[in-house]
């Protein structure tokens, strides 16, 4: 029943539901993979099979009183945690000390209504240093009847000693039938766009339902050029390419995961020569040419490259820097 409704994500439901059949539920998980791939969608899943009087124990009924005051997030058992803004221009929320103070306070409780509480800690890496040790003393010593479920989608963020007290689950980004499925069940939505939107959406809902597809678009043509211009000889290239894209930072996610994709698709084609299975089928007859004048490995080690370099941003790298570095190995493998 209402694990069914989250697409995908069939591993990660069928380790739950064999807990809750098991009576093992853990204590604490760690829901962790990209964002917007279903993972709180199955947290409340769980909090709804942990507390439904009706059906039987791997799954809630979705009909129920309990069932639905977690789906509305009414429960008074059933506690969501996320990050907040301190200033409308900090560029991200935090999640701050008096917020899990405030939740440790209500945990300390027995259930109200339901049989378990459930707290989810929604970007559980934002918690703020002083969040993540006073949440630690909850996963030390955890509340009786409660589960807690963190959900990040960077984990290497958060604190090691916060990481081995939570069982980890490891999302995956959806498979293109999935995302088509969500798109379809959009109003006004025309079959070319759908495809286009989910070639694009690397598996995540939200982008697939919101990317700008000529935004999109113009990038992996820009990016197209980019890999078969770079070389030693154009240099200057190289260093404009860098600072253009360094100084729109808040795109430079985008740009190496669209760099990534397109590098896979390169490779694929120098594997295979099958452009039916790309992921950008539509740009077949700029990436046929370009493949066929790259070996393999310089492929691989320009792949290699673009995710150092995603590390690298995911630290506090400098964004132009790691990009020319980037470049550089890129001209290497030319
Ligand atoms: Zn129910």
């Amino acid at each position: 029943m209402s694990f069914n409704r989250v697409l995908g994500q069939d591993l990660a439901k069928q380790i739950i539901q064999k807990a809750l059949l098991n009576g093992s539920v853990a204590h604490a998980y760690l829901f962790y993979g990209p964002e917007s791939i279903g993972k709180k969608l199955v947290a409340v899943e769980l909090a709804k099979a942990l507390n439904c009087p009706v059906s039987g124990p791997a799954d809630g009924c979705d009909e129920c009183p309990s069932c639905r005051k977690i789906e509305q997030g009414a429960h008074p058992d059933f506690f969501f945690l996320e990050p907040t803004k301190t200033s409308s221009s900090a560029r991200e929320g935090a999640i701050h000390i008096e917020d899990v103070r405030e939740l440790q306070r209500r945990l300390n409780f027995l259930p109200y209504e339901g049989k378990t509480k459930v707290a989810v800690v929604d970007s559980a890496e934002l918690m703020n240093p002083q969040a993540g040790n006073s949440f630690l003393k909850t996963l030390e010593e955890p509340p009786a009847n409660t589960v807690l479920i963190l959900i990040a989608s960077n984990p290497r963020q958060l604190l090691p000693t916060i990481v081995s007290r939570c069982q980890g689950i490891r999302f995956q980004p959806l498979g293109s039938g999935e995302i088509r499925r969500i798109l379809q069940l959009q109003e006004g939505l025309e079959p070319e766009e759908i495809e286009l939107r989910t070639a694009q959406s690397m598996g995540q809902v939200e982008k697939a339902l919101n990317v700008d597809t000529a935004r999109t678009d113009q990038l992996r043509r820009d990016l197209v050029e980019m890999i078969g211009t770079v070389s030693y000889a154009r240099v200057d290239a190289v260093f404009a390419w860098s600072r253009t894209r360094a100084k729109q930072s808040d795109s430079i996610p985008e740009v190496l995961d669209q760099l990534t994709v397109l590098l896979r698709d390169l490779a694929f084609l120098k594997a295979r020569d099958d452009a039916a299975l790309l992921h950008n089928k539509d740009l077949a007859g700029q990436l046929k040419p370009l493949a066929a004048r790259k070996t393999l490995p310089a492929i691989l080690k320009m792949a290699e490259a673009a995710e150092r370099t995603r590390r690298a941003l995911q630290g506090n790298a400098n964004a132009q820097l790691a990009l020319e570095n980037m470049l550089l190995a890129f001209c290497d493998a030319a």
